[in-house]
């Protein structure tokens, strides 16, 4: 069997015609597999969702509980048979939950890894390496002047900050899914055990994730009053950076977790005084790391920088194209796009829950 006809790229997403499955599919379909929560990912409205307990659990928390037709949970590992095919979920090691899929027929294996990164995170499983024929990866990072570096580093950079202004607030933007918790666990495991101040958009999520793993004392902006912000650190989707919702703070300092901030001119660009490259996706060196790592004789790239890649993967005998499915993009652009929207639209509120997560 010819890999293009296994998983085959259609409007709707990846489609797989012998499953009568479509992978993380930008517009309705009878049957969804969704790696991991992020809206452009995880739309509502799907007949039948498969995904990981966390990724339903998520999509719940963000959609409501009509959020699709019906769900069934699966395990990492767990082998599921699909029309002619057989479906397995892996880590992905991109944020809670996330999982690469593997599908198989008559012996041959494509992973469709969604958004992925191999390198440690407290807050989610390990990246797991999945052999196969056909590797389906994402590209986001995928230039060599993206390198993410040593994560220890930037909070490092963070608590030196937080040590030489201790009246001022230290707001740092990061999106709402991952990114957030992430950083908390990072604070602490560095040693930062004051409250940590969320805002209002990304307080479900990160009360899921603390009900699995020790975060530490957490607070909502809206019940500190203003002598609490002092010093403190204030976390908030990267869109409320610029909102008036930031007045409230004393003398804030405007951080921004993010892979983009690699790039000086993306600073600039959000007026961020304290950048920190800090990143859910893999970097050029974690891209083609994996790439060769999984074996696969022929690569597929979407979302993303993909002609680099795709000549990368020439240089190595690997075949490799781009898939030009629409629909996805970094969670964070995706994020500030939609609340720019939502920003232009005359009954917008001004409060800052302009930012929240898309419905
Ligand atoms: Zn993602
Ligand atoms: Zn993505």
């Amino acid at each position: 069997m010819r890999p293009e006809s296994l998983l085959v790229p259609t409007p709707a997403g990846l489609c797989c015609p012998d499953g009568g499955f479509h992978i993380d599919p930008v517009r309705r379909v009878d049957k969804a597999l969704i790696t991991h929560a992020h809206s452009d990912h995880a739309k509502p409205g799907h007949g039948a969702v498969l995904a990981t307990r966390e990724t339903l659990d998520l999509m719940r928390l963000r959609y409501g509980d009509g959020f699709a037709g019906t769900t069934q949970a699966v395990s990492y590992g767990e082998t599921i048979s699909i029309g002619g095919t057989t479906v397995s979920f892996h880590p992905a090691g991109h944020v809670l939950g996330s999982a690469q899929i593997r599908v198989e027929r008559g012996g041959l294996v494509i992973v469709a890894s969604g958004d992925y990164k191999d390198v440690p995170d407290p807050t989610c499983q390990d990246f797991e390496l999945v052999p196969c024929d056909v590797f389906i990866s994402e590209a986001t990072f995928g230039l060599p002047v993206f390198r993410h570096g040593d994560i220890g580093a930037e909070i490092a950079k963070l608590m030196r900050s937080l040590a030489l202004f201790p009246e001022r607030t230290h707001l740092v933007g990061a999106y709402s899914l991952g990114k957030a918790q992430r950083l908390i666990a990072l604070l602490r495991a560095a040693g930062w055990d004051r409250p940590i101040f969320l805002h209002g958009a990304m307080e479900e999520i990160t009360h899921y994730y603390a009900a699995r793993m020790d975060l530490g004392e957490l607070r909502a902006v809206r019940d500190g009053a203003k002598g609490d912000f002092a010093g403190a650190v204030v976390l908030c989707p990267p869109s409320a950076l610029g909102d008036r919702w930031t007045r409230r703070f004393p003398d804030p300092i405007s951080c921004f977790a993010s892979g983009w901030m690699r790039i000086r001119a993306r600073a600039r660009q959000h007026a961020v005084e304290l950048p920190l490259v800090v990143s859910d996706h893999c970097d050029w060196d974690g891209l083609t790391r994996v790439i060769p790592a999984t074996g696969a004789s022929e690569i597929w790239l979407t979302h993303g920088a993909e002609e680099a890649l795709v000549h990368w993967c020439g240089t190595k005998g690997l075949r490799a194209k781009p898939l030009h499915l629409v629909g996805y993009g970094d969670e964070e652009e995706v994020e500030v796009i939609e609340a720019a929207t939502a920003a232009a639209a005359p009954d917008a509120p001004t409060d800052g829950s302009a930012t929240d997560e898309p419905a």
